[in-house]
Order: structure tokens, then sequence, then C-alpha cells
């Protein structure tokens, strides 16, 4: 390259650089197209992650402190005071996320000191259970699915609070229903399982003020 067709070309460089600058619209949009981009790309890689797998967990439901006290661990209740665990069948105490599911184990005592099955799911690296569905037994030992129902509206609810629609009265319901099919195959097969948030079975059964 000669001594002057270098400098033929970097004026030309200087010049494009130049264009790009001043096209503040076309730079702008560009910027804008990189970042839809960026974030498709990070949605993507959140897709790639494995799912939160949804499990069912098996206990009852009590007071931390509780639990604690019976394991023979000492603590102060001012500090633990309405913190609620599932106690595991296999002896696991896992706290409970207050969430728009596990908030009615905060709320409501009907739900707490007796048998469960929780369908939830836990992220990596965390101790808390993130409530789905929650399955109650009644004293035959049936399976109950259990929610909240506007009798008025018939709607299902999932915490204790006034009807979403007519600002009345919900009741605690108590549905007889086997587990979701998703959650008795073995655990490895369930990857493919769907959310199930706001899953409810139509119909009602028992409900209870
Ligand atoms: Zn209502």
């Amino acid at each position: 390259m000669t001594p002057k067709l270098s400098t033929v070309v970097s004026l030309l460089m200087t010049l494009a650089a130049g264009v790009a600058i001043g096209g503040d619209e076309r730079s702008d949009s560009a910027s804008s197209k990189t970042q839809d981009v960026a974030v498709d790309e990070k949605k993507a890689s959140e897709t790639k992650a494995p799912p939160t797998r949804k499990e069912l967990f098996r206990g009852e439901v009590v007071f931390l402190h509780d639990a604690l006290k019976k394991r023979g661990v000492n603590a102060y209740e001012e500090e633990l005071s309405g913190q609620i665990v599932l106690d595991t069948s296999d002896g696991r105490l896992i706290p409970i996320v207050p969430d728009w599911r596990g908030r009615a184990f905060y709320q409501d005592d009907r739900l707490r000191n007796r048998r469960v099955e929780l369908i939830g799911q836990r992220k990596s690296g965390l101790p808390y259970l993130q409530v789905l569905m929650v399955f109650t037994f009644d004293e035959n030992g049936g399976r109950q699915y259990t929610d909240y129902w506007c009798d008025i509206c018939a709607i299902p609810m999932y915490e204790i609070k006034l009807c979403e629609c007519c600002q009345g009265d919900i009741e605690l319901r108590f549905q007889p229903q086997d587990l979701p099919d998703y959650i008795k195959k073995p655990a490895h097969e369930q990857s493919t399982a769907r959310s199930s948030e706001g899953d409810h079975p139509a119909g009602r059964n028992s409900t209870e003020r």
C-alpha cells in the first residue's frame, strides 16, 4: 500500500465514521434493535436453563417455633413469630413462601397441623417451597383438592380475602381429587410437566366457612 492510498483509505474510514455518528435516527433504531436482540438472547439462555421441576411434598404445615421445639431446639418465639414450615413426612423442615398460594397457610389455621400433600417447586439453592397446589385429607383419608370459593360468583381463589368479584366472604373448599398425572410419574419423567398455576378442577364439593 502506497502512503497516498493509505491516506485515502483512512480518509474514507473517517468519513464513514462521521456518517454513522451523524445518522442519529438510524443509529438509535440500530441500537434499540441491538438491545432487543440482547433481551432475546437473555430469554433464550433462560429457556435453556433446566426448568424448575414440580415436586410432591408430603407432611404437615406448622409454625417453625413448634417444629424446632419438637426437635429439642430452643429459640426465642418472638423472632420466629409467624414463620411457617412444612414438616415433611421424612422429617425435613421446608419454609413456605407466602405468595399467592402459600400465603393461605399463614392466614388459615384450618390448613395447619393436618396432613397435606403439596405440589410445588424450589429454585436451585433456595430452601423455600413455592406452593402451586394444595391437597388436604378428610376424616376418611380421602384426598381433597383445597382452595377458596365464592358461592355467589362461582370463582375459585387461593388465599383468604374478600371475593375479587362481589367483595363478599369466601369459603374454604374441599373437592375429592386425585393427584395430577404428571406428579405421579417418577421424578426423572417430570421435566415436560407444564405449569399448573391456576389449575383448578371444575365443579364443587364441600365448603367450610
Ligand atoms: Zn363473589
